[in-house]
């Protein structure tokens, strides 16, 4: 799809990764245009759903790494690449990683897991993010038990964001597939567009969760997490 470009959205830093494995982290942010879902509750709609075309942008993986380097200066070692879904693109984002790396960055990265490419294996921070059923989305576990076996398990993490408990059993029924991955379950964001402090709402929301997760004895090894950008900058984009 993008002729030796990678279609960039949004690139902003640096700032710090709210959520999954490496929370808490400063990071820059790299977000790529298209999605292959349409998940109901999707906090990036604007990658995929046409509202932000014009200010898509084909970049090669230099002029990504140079607006990187302008924005953070010496104020980085580490990107976050997100989508939409990044794993719809191939050589250029593979160039990407490279160019990072040999500039001693590590990069991090979050795809649902719908789609494989051997790029993965160079990512330092992989974490797939197979959808519950209220996004509306249908895993193929044939796809992710190809993509979990030909990963270093200790480079990848599976991450679910829980609105309900059909999620919870969904991300039960993940975790127990795969139980050598570390596990994160995340509180979902009902409205992303909401505007103002959302932070009681989402405190709520781990309140339940944090409740779920303590009574089940097959969460013994999952982190709960919140997203915490969200708490501290609510829906503010680009930070
Ligand atoms: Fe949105 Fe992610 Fe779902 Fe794509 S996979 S529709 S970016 S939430």
């Amino acid at each position: 799809m993008s002729n030796g470009k990678i279609p960039v959205i949004e690139l902003f830093g640096p700032t710090i990764q709210g959520e999954g494995m490496v929370i808490g982290k400063k990071t820059m942010f790299v977000r790529t245009a298209g999605c292959d879902y349409r998940c109901s509750w999707c906090d990036s709609a604007f990658t995929w759903d046409g509202s932000e075309k014009a200010n898509t942008r084909l970049l090669t993986a230099s002029e990504v790494y140079r607006e990187l380097v302008q924005l953070g200066g010496q104020n980085f070692n580490h990107v976050t690449i997100s989508g939409g879904n990044p794993a719809l693109i191939g050589k250029p984002m593979l160039e990407l990683i490279q160019l990072l790396h040999e500039n001693h960055c590590k990069v991090g990265l979050e795809t649902q897991g719908s789609k494989w490419q051997d790029w993965f294996v160079l990512v330092d921070d992989l974490t797939i993010s197979p959808k519950p059923p209220s996004s509306g989305m249908k895993t193929d576990f044939n796809i992710l038990d190809k993509m979990i076996q030909s990963l270093n398990p200790e480079k990848i993490s599976l991450k679910v964001v829980i609105f309900d408990n059909k999620d919870f059993e969904f991300a039960k029924v993940v975790h127990k597939r795969y139980p050598d991955v570390d596990f994160y379950v995340s509180v979902g964001n009902k409205d992303p567009y909401e505007e103002g402090d959302i932070s009681s709402r989402l405190l709520q929301s781990l309140d339940w969760l944090w409740g779920k997760v303590i009574e089940d004895p097959e969460m013994n090894n999952v982190r709960a997490l919140p997203q915490l950008h969200a708490l501290v900058w609510a829906n503010k984009r680009g930070v």
